[in-house]
């Protein structure tokens, strides 16, 4: 088992998980990232997975080297983070490094030096799909109506009913609910997309007009009285 560090750019938190290899890594950050609350509209959500090579770090004084301790997996974090703050702190007398078990000069050594091998990184992008029954909820729609989309009378392409081009590769397809007139409107960037665009969706609820145009033009289906 190896351990990786996954950092979320969007707001900047880490998590630490144990796996196999990169790619066993990369698919536990992306369910990570789905967990996170990202709203109701849906978004990108971008993370970066790194592995935590074993640290190696060496204590010289003048040429002599006096000591050498290694860490791995998680307590090389540990270890890292307290070699910081000795660093930052430059006058003061050193303790002597965790596992240490030689006599700890008093003097200070000349260099040491982390030296680990080039880690595995990988950046992932994850889609977090929009919550789509909270936002019907929010749009009006009644909560009863199993939804039936359909793109017929949708205007567009005369083939591709209710597909509307927004230039270069973005596309809205519009679609509505056949049972209770629902209106939805999806965007998607389409293959350019760069990091801040994502596929975006719209409910719309017809106002009554809307709603007998709908069901005049076949639509929607007329509402029996049961
Ligand atoms: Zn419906």
């Amino acid at each position: 088992m190896k351990t990786y560090e996954i950092t979320c750019y969007e707001d900047g938190v880490t998590d630490l998980t144990e796996a196999e290899d990169i790619a066993a890594a990369c698919a536990h950050a992306e369910n990570w990232a789905r967990d996170g609350d990202w709203g109701e509209e849906g978004t990108v959500v971008r993370c970066s997975v790194t592995e935590i090579m074993p640290l190696k770090l060496t204590y010289r004084l003048g040429e002599a080297v006096v000591g050498v301790h290694t860490c791995g997996g998680l307590d090389t974090l540990e270890e890292r983070s307290k070699w910081d703050a000795r660093m930052m702190d430059d006058d003061a007398s050193h303790p002597a490094p965790d596992g240490w078990t030689g006599e700890w000069a008093e003097a200070m050594w000349d260099a040491f030096s982390f030296s680990s091998d080039v880690a595995d990184v990988e950046d992932i992008q994850v889609e977090i799909e929009p919550d789509h029954a909270t936002l019907m909820q929010a749009a009006g729609a009644s909560e009863d109506c199993e939804h039936k989309w359909s793109t017929e009378g949708e205007g567009g392409l005369k083939e591709n009913p209710g597909v509307w081009s927004t230039g270069g590769t973005g596309l809205i397809f519009e679609s509505h609910c056949t049972r209770c007139g629902l209106r939805r409107k999806e965007r998607s960037p389409g293959i350019q997309n760069n990091h801040d665009e994502h596929d975006t969706v719209e409910y719309r609820m017809p106002d009554e007009d809307e709603l007998r145009d709908m069901i005049e033009c076949g639509m929607v289906e007329e509402q029996t009285q049961d």
